[in-house]
């Protein structure tokens, strides 16, 4: 089977999904030249950087971080594009563990016991069949070794979204668009929240709020970009 497969590859390689050129046999969704210029962030090596600087005053973290800076037209928009329109549950695997090294080489970054990803809206997730967040979560936890809980931190459906509309600001709306589950095994614990971009922080920091209600809970968070 490995031989076929490898016979295979040998007529149809796998094209790198920024610069469409064949990729070696060692070499993920994209190429290593295509991830050499994808622009990184610095905010794995300083703790005070520009994503936990955007939650100052907002909520209290211990770490966060993102790994890609999200220009218009570049790398980072096309990666996260078919993360989330194009079937992209392996391009977020691949983000993930990407995300997974860094956290590894800095040295801020410890003591983590659970990955939780955002959960997406019921029906958003609906339409695409599957929540981004989720995969990216699993590329992390493959390399960091670290499990993931789904289960805890939940999207509540608003159904009477007219009303709201009318009675609360968007902040209050996001605010109480989280709900919490079975919370016994995060007491005490610290939490890696995840997510695929960090605009205004409000979808994370809605999710941190709603996570800080359980007993002696630490919060950081990672991203793989930040716009
Ligand atoms: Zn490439």
């Amino acid at each position: 089977m490995k031989f076929i497969q490898d016979f295979i590859a040998l007529f149809y390689p796998d094209l790198c999904l920024i610069c469409d050129n064949n990729m070696l046999k060692h070499e993920d969704c994209i190429c290593t030249s295509c991830l050499y210029r994808t622009p990184k962030t610095d905010c794995f090596k300083q703790k005070e950087n520009e994503v936990n600087k955007r939650f100052w005053g907002r909520v209290k973290l211990e770490n966060a971080a993102s790994l890609f800076i999200f220009n218009k037209e570049g790398n980072t928009q096309k990666l996260i594009h078919k993360l989330k329109y194009e079937d992209g549950k392996s391009v977020g695997v691949f983000l993930g563990k990407q995300l997974a090294y860094a956290i590894n080489e800095s040295d801020f970054f410890n003591n983590i016991n659970f990955i939780v990803p955002v959960p997406l809206h019921p029906k958003k997730q609906k339409l695409r069949g599957y929540n981004q967040s989720d995969y990216i979560a699993k590329g992390l936890s493959k390399i960091l070794k670290i499990p993931i809980n789904k289960k805890s931190l939940v999207r509540v459906e608003n159904t009477d979204s007219q009303t709201r509309k009318k009675r609360f600001s968007r902040w209050e709306n996001m605010m109480n668009s989280f709900a919490l589950n079975n919370t016994d095994k995060l007491k005490n614990q610290h939490i890696l929240l995840i997510d695929d971009v960090v605009t205004t922080g409000a979808t994370l920091e809605a999710c941190t709020h709603k996570l800080q209600e359980i007993n002696g809970v630490k919060i950081s968070i990672a991203t793989i970009a930040i716009a």
